[in-house]
């Protein structure tokens, strides 16, 4: 458990919420009760005060965006947990191309945002609902756009210091950053987007949301995509090959309608969920050679 000093000087008070389940804070609804759950004010300076509380009583913490590509085991989880901060959308300062966002921001409101400024570059982003930080670590992307293609630079906590890192240095590739492999916290990034009309945006981005209500379960709990896209083909397509739509292990159930997805169809425990990825593996290589790499990330 982090000891936070009463001299810790935060704008705003910390929410600490102990034995907090992680169930509440994942999109796919599945994960234990963690020993502490750090949730910093909506803007804060306080994150890498946090951060370095952390480093100094030896604590590796979990950051946690909007929790929809994370899934951790039932049971009681000793670890502590810090929700990124939301911060606040700041219009774009004349003279400049960048946005700066702070981690924790949902990318639902800066795209939102970026239709009232008219700002191009971020549609693609439209309906992935993760937070600016979670994206950025995922290299999150879809209908031929990822973060990699809008990051100017980053801010991130490494090892007690705050750097900025350019987007030539964040080693994006597909569903990758640098930051999976450093450790590093992101607390901010600039995203460079281009002048526009926002009738434009707006249609396009309602449009790639009326494609993901048409093609996605998004009526029931989930992280998305299971897999990563292996690199012939996609992992849907493979997965239905090996007649596995709609099969189950437990709560958890490779989706009738898009078998990329793996849903909670109600009450599905970790075991079941991993389980069901390791059969999928497990059937997919069997019938086509292909090892599925898992997309979403799963702890312990
Ligand atoms: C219905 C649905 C549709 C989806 N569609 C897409 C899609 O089209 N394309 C796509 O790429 N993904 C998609 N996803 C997956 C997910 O939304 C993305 O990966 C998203 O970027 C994750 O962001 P998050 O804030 O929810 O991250 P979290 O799930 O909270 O965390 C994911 C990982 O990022 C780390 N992390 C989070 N914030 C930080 C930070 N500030 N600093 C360092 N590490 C951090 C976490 O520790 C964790 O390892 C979908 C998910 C769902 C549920």
């Amino acid at each position: 458990m982090l000891k936070i000093p009463e001299e810790l000087n935060c704008p705003t008070k910390l929410r600490i919420i102990e034995n907090e389940p992680l169930s509440a804070y994942t999109t796919m609804g599945v994960g234990g009760t963690v020993s502490q759950l750090i949730d910093i004010p909506w803007i804060s300076d306080c994150f890498p005060k946090v951060l370095d509380l952390c480093r100094e009583q030896g604590i590796k913490p979990i950051i946690l965006g909007n929790g929809s590509n994370i899934i951790a085991p039932d049971g009681e989880l000793d670890l502590v947990v810090i929700k990124t901060p939301v911060g606040i959308v700041i219009p774009k300062t004349e003279g400049v191309d960048w946005l700066e966002i702070q981690a924790g921001m949902s990318l639902f409101t800066v795209c939102n945002n970026s239709v009232i400024q008219a700002l191009t570059g971020l549609e693609f982003a439209y309906g992935i609902p993760g937070s600016v930080g979670g994206a950025i670590y995922m290299n999150a992307g879809a209908y031929d756009g990822e973060m990699s293609q809008v990051v100017q630079s980053v801010t991130v906590w490494q090892d007690g210091e705050i750097l900025e890192i350019p987007a030539e240095q964040c080693g994006f590739s597909y569903r990758h950053s640098v930051f999976q492999d450093t450790g590093a916290v992101i607390l901010s990034a600039k995203l460079k987007l281009r002048p526009g009309n926002s009738v434009f945006i707006r249609a396009k981005m309602d449009d790639l949301l009326r494609r993901r209500f048409e093609k996605q379960p998004l009526e029931y709990p989930s992280f998305g995509s299971a897999f990563k896209r292996p690199q012939n083909g996609y992992a849907s397509e493979l997965i239905e090959r090996a007649g596995l739509k709609g099969f189950s292990v437990g709560g958890a159930q490779v989706s009738e309608k898009h078998a990329g997805f793996i849903i909670n169809t109600g009450g599905a425990t970790f075991e079941d969920v991993t389980q069901l990825i390791e059969h999928v593996r497990s059937v997919v290589k069997e019938k086509t050679g292909i090892e599925l790499e898992t997309e979403v990330r799963i702890l312990g």
